[in-house]
């Protein structure tokens, strides 16, 4: 099991953070409630940390880096094989243009607290024609991905399921809700670097969260205009390589703080359009040249 950067010590920490929480929670009922805020915080970096090793595998060795990707699922709620059809090969492809099954703006163009709200839901459910194809893909020509992937979804669902049947309350406290937070969170945060940005714009597609506190909780999450410029780069090396191309960002899109970034838009925001977010330069449904724009959504 050898690391192929020295920061991923700390994906290896939280994981095993994640899995102590986890005991804890279900031995110890009277702990539940007041460990629950942290079990929603690993299930949510187990999710991060499957999304960065799939772009940039963890280990040097193939079998550690998918027990990392089981380990990783169990917390996450999330089978860690979606990455590549859902993240790598389509939301990375298309970056929020038509063709994204992720699209900030599938029914609207508009930045609230209600096409915010339910975003999570519909890109969910947007994204399963690409797993199924992609699992099916496998299942054909690569079967010992397909196996890979099969335990995984057991990680994911079999055994969640079996755990219930034993203990149902200390499932719901140890996985069930922090993974559905997880699941929401993850979406949310894809919608929140996308919308209003200009998917055309060699700088301007994505908003960055660039406080180093938020990136310290989240791996780097918050440096996704760098991310998506090189997707492969190591989450250690997202804030010096985002600190290069800063100046070249609207500086509407480079947010410090998302907590402040949240509370202009959802609350000041709904006031005062100052607040509000913009438009950046043009709308994903308003492509520059040869491709005809599409019916735009308000
Ligand atoms: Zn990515």
């Amino acid at each position: 099991m050898r690391l192929r950067y020295p920061a991923d010590t700390k994906t290896l920490l939280w994981l095993v953070f994640a899995a102590a929480n986890a005991l804890v929670v279900w031995f110890v009922p009277s702990l539940r409630l007041y460990l629950l805020p942290l079990g929603c915080y690993f299930a949510l970096c187990a999710g991060l940390i499957a999304h960065n090793h799939n772009h940039c595998p963890t280990f040097k060795d193939r079998l550690a880096n998918e027990l990392l990707n089981h380990a990783a699922t169990l917390f996450y709620g999330f089978a860690a094989f979606n990455w590549v059809p859902t993240h790598n090969n389509n939301h990375h492809k298309f970056t929020n243009a038509k063709g994204d099954a992720t699209i900030t703006w599938r029914h609207s163009n508009k930045h609230n607290v209600l096409v915010a709200f339910t975003y999570p839901f519909i890109a969910s459910v947007t994204q399963i024609p690409l797993i199924d194809a992609y699992v099916k893909e496998q299942k054909q020509k690569r079967p010992a991905l397909h196996r890979s992937i099969m335990i995984q979804l057991f990680l994911c669902w079999g055994l969640p399921i079996v755990l219930t049947l034993v203990d149902w309350r200390a499932t719901v406290f140890a996985l069930w809700i922090p993974r559905a937070f997880s699941l929401y969170t993850i979406i949310y945060f894809n919608y929140i670097q996308h919308v209003h940005c200009d998917p055309f714009s060699k700088w301007n597609h994505s908003r960055s969260f660039t406080g180093a506190f938020t990136n310290w909780l989240l791996f780097n999450n918050g440096f996704h205009t760098v991310h998506h410029i090189k997707a492969g780069m190591h989450w250690s090396l997202a804030p010096a390589a985002h600190a290069e191309i800063a100046a070249n960002i609207d500086p509407a899109l480079n947010q410090r703080s998302l907590l402040v970034w949240m509370f202009k838009s959802y609350v000041l925001g709904t006031f005062s359009a100052k607040y509000a977010t913009h438009q950046i330069g043009r709308a994903p449904f308003d492509p520059p040249s040869d491709e005809p724009a599409m019916v735009a959504a308000e």
